[in-house]
C-alpha cells in the first residue's frame, strides 16, 4: 500500500517508510492511496472469526505485502493480548473499555503494533540502521510508549513528559522501565514538551545522525490499529437490528478517525459522536463551519487537552473535504470539568458503573446525541483505567476503585530520568548518547 502526503508535497512512500518517518518530508500527515472495501463475507462471517482474523483482514491492505502475512498476523497476536469487554449499562447504551491493556490506556493497542512492525523492519533491515521513537507527554502515551518499545531492537525510545504534571502512576511507568526506553523531565508544560519534540523533527543537524520519528497517532502504525475496536465491538452486537453509532472522547482525534476509516471498509456504522471537554475546537466547527484552533486549555480529562487536533486533516479526506459530508457522520459536544465529575457520580450510583473522566465525556456526548436520536445502539470508548486519574474523580466513587497489580508493582520501582529545560539541552543529550 503506498501512502501520499496530505500537504501533497511529497513523493509517495510505502508502509515502512510512512512509519519509519512518521510525517511526510513536507510535513504533511501520511494517508493511504487507495481504500478497497471488504469483502460482504467477510462481515457475514464476523461473528465467527477471533480477533487476531478480524484484526488481520481489517489492517492487511494497509501494510501490503511490505510484512508477509504469517508475520503480520504475528504482531497482530502480539499486539491483541487482552480483552476489549463491552458492558452493558442501559438498554441501548455499552461501554467500550478499552483499558485492559499493560498501561491501562487505549493507546496500548497501537503502541504494541508500531513497535512490532518497527521491529520486524529493522530485523531483517541489512543496514540496521536504529530509530529513535521521539515522543512528548502528558501522561497516557508516553506510558503506552514505553511499554509497548520495550526491549524492542534497534528502537531507541525518548519520552518527553513536564515536570510535576503527569500523575505518579503514569510518572513511575515513563521512568521505571531503562533498557531502550529513556524519560527526560522537562522543566516546563506539555506545550513545551511538544515544541521541542517537533523542533527536533525540523532540525538539520540530526540528519545522517540519527533517524527520529514520531509515536503519536500521526503515525499511520499508531494510527489504523485502532480500527480494531469498532470490528470488535460491532462482532459483539451485531445481531441488534438498530442503527449502531459510537460516541468517541476526542483530543487529537486518531481513535475517531479510525473508527471511520472501518466505516470505509464498509463496517457499518450509523453515525459518529465526538465528545471534548473545553478544548471543543471539533464541536464548534460542527456547528459554525468555521476551524479555530486555539490554544489548549488544562482540565481533569486531560488527555484530551488539545487545541489543534492533529488528525483533523485525515477526517476531512476521508469526507472529500465536503463540510456537509462530514456532518453527516459526526455530531460533537463538548462538556466541562463540572459536567465530567456529575456524570462520574451518576454513572456511579444509578449503574454501578466506574467511569474515567475520558469515558465520562463519551458517555455525555452519547446521551446529548441520543435525545435526537432515540433509535440508535450506542457504544461509547472508555478509553482508560480510572485508577489512571484517581486525583480527578469524585470522593464518592474514589472509595470503589481497586488498584491493579500491575501498577502496585511498578509504584515501588525506582524512577530515573534526565533533567532539561531547553531545546539545546535536549538536542545535545541526542547528539551524544
Ligand atoms: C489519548 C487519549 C484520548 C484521546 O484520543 P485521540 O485519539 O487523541 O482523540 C482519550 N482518552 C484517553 C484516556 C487518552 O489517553
Amino acid at each position: 500500500m503506498n501512502y501520499f502526503s496530505l500537504e501533497r508535497k511529497s513523493p509517495e512512500v510505502g508502509f515502512e517508510e510512512a512509519v519509519r518517518r512518521g510525517l511526510a518530508p513536507d510535513r504533511g500527515l501520511y494517508f493511504p492511496k487507495r481504500i478497497e472495501p471488504l469483502a460482504k463475507s467477510f462481515f457475514d462471517n464476523l461473528h465467527l472469526m477471533d480477533s487476531v482474523e478480524i484484526a488481520f483482514q481489517a489492517i492487511k491492505q494497509f501494510v501490503g505485502a511490505e510484512i508477509p502475512e504469517v508475520d503480520l498476523r504475528k504482531i497482530i497476536a502480539e499486539t491483541l493480548t487482552f480483552e476489549f469487554p463491552l458492558v452493558h449499562l442501559e438498554e441501548q447504551i455499552y461501554a467500550l473499555e478499552l483499558y485492559h491493556g499493560p498501561t491501562l490506556a487505549f493507546k496500548d493497542v497501537g503502541a504494541r503494533f508500531m513497535a512490532r512492525c518497527l521491529g520486524y523492519f529493522n530485523d531483517r533491515s541489512t543496514n540496521k540502521e536504529s530509530v529513535t521513537v521521539l515522543v512528548a507527554t502528558s501522561g497516557d502515551t508516553g506510558s503506552a510508549v514505553a511499554n509497548g518499545f520495550y526491549k524492542v531492537p534497534g528502537v531507541d525510545v525518548i519520552i518527553l513528559y513536564p515536570s510535576g504534571k503527569v500523575s505518579e502512576i503514569q510518572e513511575k511507568q515513563l521512568t521505571t522501565l531503562g533498557e531502550n526506553i529513556t524519560a527526560i523531565e522537562v522543566q516546563g508544560t506539555f506545550d513545551d514538551c511538544q515544541h521541542m519534540v517537533k523542533r527536533a523533527f525540523l532540525d538539520h543537524d540530526f540528519d545522517g545522525k540519527r533517524q527520529l520519528t514520531s509515536a503519536n497517532s500521526i503515525n499511520v502504525a499508531r494510527w489504523l490499529p485502532q480500527m480494531f475496536y469498532y470490528f470488535l465491538a460491532f462482532k459483539e452486537v451485531k445481531l441488534e437490528e438498530r442503527p449502531i453509532v459510537f460516541s468517541v472522547p476526542s483530543g487529537n482525534f486518531g481513535n475517531i478517525c479510525a473508527g471511520m476509516m472501518a466505516q470505509q471498509l464498509g463496517l457499518p456504522i450509523h453515525h459518529f459522536v465526538t465528545g471534548t471537554n473545553a478544548n471543543d475546537v471539533i464541536p464548534n466547527y460542527l456547528r459554525t463551519g468555521t476551524y479555530q484552533p486555539k490554544p489548549s486549555v488544562a482540565t481533569i480529562s486531560n488527555a484530551m487537552d488539545v487545541g489543534a487536533p492533529s488528525n483533523f486533516v485525515r477526517i476531512q479526506e476521508i469526507h472529500n473535504g465536503s463540510f456537509e459530508k462530514l456532518k453527516q457522520n459526526l455530531s460533537g459536544y463538548g462538556f466541562t470539568d463540572a459536567q465530567t465529575r456529575e456524570a462520574m457520580e451518576y454513572l456511579y450510583s444509578e449503574k454501578g458503573y466506574i467511569a474515567d473522566p475520558h469515558g465520562a465525556i463519551g458517555y455525555l456526548a452519547l446521551k446529548e446525541y441520543q435525545r435526537n436520536e432515540p433509535e440508535t445502539l450506542g457504544i461509547f470508548l472508555e478509553t482508560a483505567h480510572p485508577v489512571k486519574f484517581l486525583d480527578v474523580i469524585p470522593k464518592s466513587v474514589q472509595e470503589s476503585i481497586t488498584i491493579p497489580k500491575s501498577i502496585k508493582s511498578v509504584l515501588s520501582k525506582k524512577k530515573k530520568a534526565e533533567m532539561i529545560s531547553t531545546y539545546d539541552e535536549l538536542k545535545q543529550y541526542l547528539l551524544s548518547n
